[in-house]
């Protein structure tokens, strides 16, 4: 089997957000698919990031190192994308994500198995978390909370804080006066926006309660020495590593202790390939690899079929947004009375692209 066409391009949505500490932006992501001569199309899509053309233009510039190649050389691509690009420029983190993702699709596709199955499954089901996107007032963050434990089955959530301490004291105290600790757990996310010294503050504050997992992203992400010095200072799990690419920035968060968990991401970090890698690393380090998710259903789906194969990730990040940008026409993942949400078991990444509808957006 040998790849014959790829078509990347790039889609954006009428449609802004703005994820909590994080400035406005608008919907996008990079579509890929790659043909093979045996009609087997693998699909993957990527994260917003608003440089998404680029992100196409990127892998059809390096299509030379895709087209007339077996999809089962899929390490040998990977490695070849990375080496051509990512070790003299920058390279694209997603764009290498991404085309890794595709060709897991094909394989998947070929084999009629679902991803996890072909890299060996740990796990069929993964307790999701409900990432709330938005930072929200204290009564807007109960409601929603209580809308996602009652009508969606959620037992764990994940809020938006980072627009100083004051405010996120309140959104904080009415979380814990509404909700016990055993019927709610509580992911912070901070998304960068805050210094050492108001992090230490931050995190005191959440360790007086029970109800917090973990803190995430609380400085940006580049500083590692503050990191560290944060761990050694704090009891609560520190979280990280959606903006980190590739085994050897991983290893280096690792060695020098700047997290807790990691947080690669399938589409983002490097692919499914490099994620399995960046989770065995962690695993040597007795730390938690659990995945970044967020974007379109193509992003969870990828996502999910690495969560199913590694044995140190105890959680799934569920995007808790419209159904709309997900493009499935299966609609969102359903969750069990426990809060689980099934692996899925389709062929490759087990996702069914509503074609029509991303197809309105593309560029
Ligand atoms: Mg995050």
């Amino acid at each position: 089997m040998q790849i014959k066409e790829i078509e990347s391009n790039w889609f954006e949505l009428p449609v802004k957000i703005k994820i909590g500490a994080m400035p406005k932006f608008k919907i996008t992501g990079t579509l890929l698919r790659l043909k093979t001569d045996e009609g087997i199309e693998g699909v993957a899509a990527g994260h917003f990031v608003n440089s998404d053309e680029a992100c196409a233009i990127f892998i059809r510039r390096w299509k030379k190192l895709i087209l007339k190649r077996d999809p089962y050389d899929i390490e040998a691509i990977t490695q070849d994308l990375i080496n051509y690009t990512y070790r003299i420029l920058i390279g694209n983190p997603i764009g290498i994500s991404l085309v890794n993702c595709a060709l897991w699709d094909i394989i998947g596709k070929d084999l009629g198995k679902p991803v996890h199955q072909i890299i060996g499954t740990y796990q069929r089901k993964i307790k999701a978390y409900a990432s709330m996107p938005y930072w929200m007032k204290p009564d807007e963050t109960v409601k929603m909370t209580k809308t996602a434990l009652d009508e969606r089955n959620f037992k764990a959530i994940k809020i938006r804080l980072g627009q100083g301490l004051d405010k996120d004291k309140v959104v904080i105290n009415a979380l814990t006066d509404n909700f016990s600790p055993s019927e709610l757990e509580v992911m912070v996310d901070v998304n960068s926006g805050y210094d050492l010294k108001t992090t230490l503050k931050l995190a005191r504050i959440l360790e007086s309660h029970d109800h917090f997992k973990w803190l995430e992203e609380p400085v940006f992400s580049d500083e590692i020495d503050n990191l560290t010095e944060l761990r050694s200072q704090v009891d609560i799990s520190i979280a990280g590593g959606e903006n980190n690419f590739g085994v050897h920035e991983f290893q280096t968060l690792l060695q020098k202790g700047a997290y807790d968990i990691i947080q690669p991401d399938a589409t983002r970090s490097g692919g499914i390939s490099i994620v399995k890698k960046i989770g065995s690393l962690a695993e040597a380090y007795g730390k938690l690899c659990i995945p970044h998710v967020f974007g379109t259903g193509l992003v969870q789906a990828a996502n999910l079929q690495i969560i199913g194969s590694l044995p140190n990730c105890p959680y799934f990040e569920y995007g808790f947004y419209p159904d709309f940008i997900l493009f499935s026409k299966a609609g969102s993942y359903q969750l069990d009375s426990e809060g689980y949400v099934k692996i899925p078991d389709g062929p490759g990444l087990s996702f069914d692209l509503d074609e029509e509808e991303i197809m309105k957006y593309i560029k």
